[in-house]
C-alpha cells in the first residue's frame, strides 16, 4: 500500500488515496463524523459517512485529538472543507492508538504550553517556525559554501571567555577542574583562518543571560564567519548578503509556512531585495535624538528600546558601525584616526526585533587587547595562544556572528524567541 503525504494527495487533486496521520480535529454529528487528519505536510478534512459506512462511523466515533489512523478514501474539490479539499467519503480507516485525552486545547496559558512543548511541536505553527528554521540553516551553509567559505568546527568546552564573564556558563572538568561552555567561535576561528581563508561554522552556543528579555536564549546557534584580509567595509557586505539570501530562500521556499504564521509577506519580499544603509553609532544617536527626542549620550550602548527606533526609522535592516570602544569586548579594535571608536557593527532588524547580528575587524594590536582583558578582570597569560596569532604572520582580519534564533524570530514575525528554537533553555526555563 503506498500512502501520500497530504501535500502530495492535495498535489494530485482527485482520486482514491491512502493517508496516514494524527486527529488535528474531530466533530460528530448524527449523520458523520468529521475529521481533520494532520502529517507533517499539511491538514485535510475527512467524512466517514454513517448511512454509507456504519461500521467505519462506529469506529470513528471513538477518535480522539491525537489518535494515530491510517484510512483511504476520495479525495475531492470542497470549498467547504478547511483546505479546499476533503476525503469523502472514507472507506477505510485503521485506528493505530486511540489518544488519551489531550492536554493541550483551545484557551492555554503559556506556561502550560511549555511545559508540554514535546507535545506542542505538532502546533501549525511549530510545525511552520520549524520547517522555516530548516530554511534558514540550510541556506546559511548555502550561502557560505557557494562563496568558498570552509565549515570549521571549534571546541565547545572552552578554558577561556570571550564575551564577557558575566554570561559564561562554567562546568566541572573531570575531577577538580572546571571549563566553560562556548560563547562563541570567534577566538579558535581567527587561529583557523591562518590555514583555510575563508570559515564558518553554526553552533550551539551558550550565554547565561539574567535577563527575561524576549530576545535571548541561555543555549542559541550562532552561524558564524570569519576570513582573513577582509575590513570592516568588506565585512558589513558579507552580512548584509547573507541576510537577503536567507530571506530570498524563505521565500522560495516556505510559502505555506509564511501563510500559517500570517507574516506580511510584502515586507519580507522587501527585505529580500532592498539595500541596507550602514551608519556610524553617532549618527543613530543623531536619529534618536532628532527624530524621536531620546537623547543618548556618546558611550553607551543602544537599549533594546533605541535599537527599536534605528530600526523603525529605516525600516529595513541597517547596519551600525563604530560603537564607543570602551563599551565593547577586547577583541574589537580601536580605529585608527578615532581611537575611542571601535571597528565593529551590529545589524539592527527592524519590526522591534533589534540586533541580529554582531561583527567587527579583529584587534592586531596585542598590549591593546592585554590592558582590556586586564581591566575586565581576566589572566592575560591565559591568550597567549591567541595573541601568538599576532606573531606569525598577522593579518587584517574580520567576522561576525548570527543569531539563528533571532533571524527565525523576525522572519516568522514571533513575539518570543522561545518558539524559534525547538526546546528552549532560559533562566526560568529547562524542561521538558
Ligand atoms: P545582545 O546585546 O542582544 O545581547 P550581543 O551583543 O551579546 O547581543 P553578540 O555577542 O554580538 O551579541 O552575538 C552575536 C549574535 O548572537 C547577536 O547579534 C545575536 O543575534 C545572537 N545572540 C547573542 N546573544 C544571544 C542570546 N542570548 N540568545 C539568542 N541569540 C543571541
Ligand atoms: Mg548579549
Amino acid at each position: 500500500m503506498r500512502y501520500l503525504t497530504i501535500d502530495e494527495a492535495l498535489n494530485r487533486g482527485s482520486g482514491a488515496v491512502n493517508l496516514r496521520g494524527w486527529v488535528y480535529r474531530e466533530r460528530k454529528s448524527n449523520k458523520f463524523v468529521f475529521i481533520v487528519l494532520r502529517d507533517e505536510s499539511d491538514i485535510i478534512q475527512c467524512v466517514i459517512s454513517k448511512e454509507k459506512n456504519p461500521e467505519l462511523f462506529e469506529e470513528a466515533t471513538k477518535l480522539t485529538i491525537e489518535s494515530s489512523v491510517r484510512l483511504t478514501g476520495e479525495l475531492k474539490k470542497d470549498d467547504r472543507a478547511p483546505t479546499g479539499y476533503e476525503i469523502s467519503p472514507v472507506s477505510d480507516l485503521e485506528v493505530i492508538q486511540i489518544a488519551d485525552p489531550f492536554p493541550i486545547t483551545a484557551e492555554q496559558s503559556l506556561e502550560l504550553l511549555y511545559d508540554n512543548r514535546h507535545l506542542w511541536l505538532r502546533s501549525r505553527k511549530l510545525n511552520a517556525v520549524l520547517k522555516v528554521r530548516h530554511c534558514v540553516v540550510g541556506a546559511i551553509h548555502e550561502f557560505f559554501r557557494s562563496r568558498g567559505y570552509y565549515l570549521f568546527d571549534a571546541p565547545i568546552f572552552q578554558p577561556i571567555q570571550s564575551e564577557g564573564g558575566a554570561t559564561l556558563f562554567e562546568v566541572k572538568y573531570f575531577e577538580d577542574d572546571k571549563i566553560y561552555l562556548s560563547q562563541t567561535w570567534q577566538l579558535y576561528a581567527e587561529a583557523a583562518i591562518f590555514s583555510l581563508g575563508k570559515i564558518y561554522n553554526m553552533g550551539p552556543t551558550f550565554r547565561a543571560e539574567k535577563s527575561k528579555s524576549s530576545r535571548h536564549l541561555a543555549e542559541f546557534w550562532m552561524a558564524e564567519m570569519e576570513a582573513a584580509w577582509m575590513k570592516l567595509d568588506e565585512v558589513t557586505e558579507v552580512a548584509k548578503d547573507e541576510v537577503r539570501f536567507i530571506i530570498q530562500e524563505v521565500l522560495k521556499h516556505n510559502r505555506k509556512e509564511i501563510e500559517i504564521l500570517q507574516r506580511d509577506i510584502d515586507l519580507l519580499e522587501r527585505y529580500a531585495k532592498e539595500e541596507y544603509p550602514t551608519i556610524k553609532y553617532s549618527e543613530a544617536l543623531d536619529i534618536l535624538a532628532n527624530e524621536y527626542q531620546m537623547h543618548v549620550p556618546w558611550g553607551k550602548d543602544l537599549r533594546t528600546i533605541e535599537e527599536g527606533k534605528i530600526g523603525e526609522y529605516f525600516n529595513v535592516p541597517v547596519v551600525v558601525t563604530h560603537y564607543p570602544t570602551k563599551i565593547m569586548g577586547f577583541y574589537k579594535p580601536p580605529s585608527e584616526d578615532k581611537p575611542e571608536e571601535a571597528l565593529c557593527f551590529d545589524m539592527l532588524a527592524p519590526e522591534g526585533y533589534c540586533e541580529i547580528i554582531g561583527g567587527s575587524e579583529r584587534s592586531l594590536l596585542v598590549n591593546d587587547m592585554i590592558k582590556r582583558l586586564e581591566a575586565e578582570g581576566e589572566d592575560p597569560t591565559k591568550y597567549e595562544w591567541y595573541f601568538d596569532l599576532r606573531k606569525y604572520g598577522s593579518v587584517p582580519h574580520s567576522g561576525y556572528g548570527l543569531g539563528v534564533e533571532r533571524v527565525v524570530s523576525w522572519i516568522c514575525g514571533l513575539d518570543n524567541i522561545k518558539d524559534a528554537i525547538a526546546f528552549p533553555r532560559t533562566m526560568t526555563r529547562k524542561n521538558p
